[in-house]
Order: structure tokens, then C-alpha cells, then sequence
């Protein structure tokens, strides 16, 4: 806790420092409130899925279980401590973001290019959920950006897109050029957003269901590490949707 005692205020300039100061430590006050919520959550975050580890440790140590039993859990086991190393993964690159030292490089890239790359790299687990993925770049042009972060962009609007859409339904990206800017918008035909909670899902660690991440999987990092490398490009991020209609994330750099 900051206290602070004003001394008699008035036009001079020590009113004023005063002032300064109580603004000061009233931020202070908020960022280690913020930052003691953000514990409190990363712990918890961490320690559901430890217990459930556990749980199923004891359950697969149990002697009386059929080979195929036995298999289910390890199964669970793995999947668990893959989103638990994901989940400290997306922390460590949350925090590097926030370090002064965080740059991006850019250099001119191939619009067309971009899409193809990113294209290897999802269009398996598109397949596998039976989703249609749309590329669509009209022409060819330069991009001026951080390609491996731009790609880490593209990869996690579309890692949503897939995650809250249904199978038999389309994922669209499309990459254009807009006077100086690039924009890459992601489009899907899933559950939407509602219009409250809009604002809040680029908040770390926020989910609009904090239930539902058991079965989508998740952390809640992804639209918050989304947001720090557009604005490390100094570009903005907008999202359009509509409940059980579908959402689409505009990127502008
Ligand atoms: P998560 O890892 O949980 O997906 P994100 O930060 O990427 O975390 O997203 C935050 C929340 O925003 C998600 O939990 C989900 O509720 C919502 N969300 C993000 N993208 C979409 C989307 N394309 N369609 C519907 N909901 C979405």
C-alpha cells in the first residue's frame, strides 16, 4: 500500500507534484493489483490441469486396468501436459513481449508466398476436422512486416477459427493491400462472440467460458499475444461476429 500525505495544495508547484505523485502511486497500486490478479490466475491455470494430471496418474498406476484402459489414460495424461507446456510456452513469449528489449524485424516478403507457407503448416489439422480452409490473395505484393511473427498471427486467428467452428463449415484468409497497410482478415462460420465480451477476449488468460476450455482446448493467451505483435507492428486488430453466425478478425499493419 502507498501512502502519501499532500501537503496544502493550491496552484504552486508543489500542489502540482503532489498531485503527480498521488497519480503515481494510485498506477502502482494498480498494476500490483493487476499483476497479483494475473498470479492468481496463471496458478490456477496451471494447477487445475496438475490435479487432473495426478488424478489420472494414480487412476493408470492402478494394477486391476486392461491394457486398453491403461492406454485411454496415458492418452489423457499426454494431451494434459501438452496444453500445460503450451500454456508455459504462450507465458514466455507474453512476458518477452512485455520486455523493452522486444523488437520486430521487417523486411519484404511475398504476399502469395506467405499464404503458401502458412498453408503447409495448417492444412492438416483443417483436413482432420473435416473444415474447408480459403486462401485468398488476388495479387501477388510485398509485404512489409516480421514474417515469423506475422505467420504467429495468421497461425493463431486461424487456430481459433478452427477450434470454435463445427466440421463441414469454411475458414477464410485473405491477405490484400490496402493504400501502405497489409491486411489479413480471418474468417470463420463458428460460434461467434458475443457483442459484451468483444473487448475482454484480447485480455490474457481470458476465456468467454472458462468451462469450455476442457473441451476446445486453450488458454486464453492466443488473442493476447495476437494483440502485442500487431502492436509491435503499430497496426490495429478488429473483430466482427455474430453469435452462431461466425467471426471475422481484421488485422491492419
Ligand atoms: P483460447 O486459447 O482460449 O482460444 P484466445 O486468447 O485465443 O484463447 O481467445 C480468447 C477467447 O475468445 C476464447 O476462449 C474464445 O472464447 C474466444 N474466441 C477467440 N476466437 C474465437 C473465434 N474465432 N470464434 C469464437 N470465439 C472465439
Amino acid at each position: 500500500k502507498f501512502n502519501v500525505s499532500l501537503p496544502a495544495m493550491g496552484n504552486d508547484e508543489l500542489g502540482e507534484l503532489s498531485i503527480a505523485i498521488m497519480k503515481l502511486a494510485t498506477d502502482l497500486d494498480r498494476i500490483k493489483k493487476e499483476r497479483n490478479e494475473f498470479l492468481a490466475s496463471v496458478s490456477h491455470e496451471l494447477g487445475t490441469p496438475l490435479t487432473y494430471l495426478i488424478g489420472y496418474l494414480k487412476v493408470a498406476m492402478r494394477e486391476d486396468l486392461t491394457e486398453l484402459e491403461r492406454n485411454h489414460y496415458l492418452q489423457i495424461i499426454a494431451e494434459e501436459s501438452n496444453r500445460m507446456k503450451d500454456l508455459v510456452k504462450n507465458l514466455m513469449d507474453l512476458a518477452k513481449m512485455d520486455e523493452m528489449t522486444f523488437t520486430v524485424t521487417k523486411s519484404d516478403f511475398s504476399a502469395k508466398q506467405f499464404m503458401e507457407d502458412i498453408h503447409q503448416l495448417v492444412y492438416p489439422s483443417f483436413k482432420l476436422k473435416k473444415i474447408e480452409l480459403k486462401l485468398i490473395c488476388k495479387e501477388d505484393f510485398k509485404i512489409h512486416a516480421d514474417p515469423l511473427r506475422l505467420e504467429q498471427i495468421a497461425l493463431n486467428l486461424l487456430d481459433n477459427a478452427l477450434k470454435y467452428s463445427d466440421e463441414l463449415t469454411t475458414v477464410t484468409l485473405e491477405v490484400s493491400k490496402e493504400k501502405q497497410c497489409t491486411v489479413i482478415s480471418v474468417t470463420d462460420e463458428g460460434i461467434g462472440i458475443p457483442l459484451n465480451e468483444m473487448e475482454l477476449i484480447f485480455e490474457k488468460l481470458y476465456r468467454i467460458e472458462k468451462s469450455r476450455s476442457r473441451t476446445f482446448g486453450g488458454s486464453g493467451l492466443g488473442l493476447a499475444i495476437v494483440k502485442e505483435l500487431v502492436e509491435a507492428h503499430d497496426g490495429t486488430i478488429d473483430v466482427k461476429s455474430v453469435v452462431g453466425g461466425g467471426s471475422t478478425f481484421t488485422v491492419k499493419i
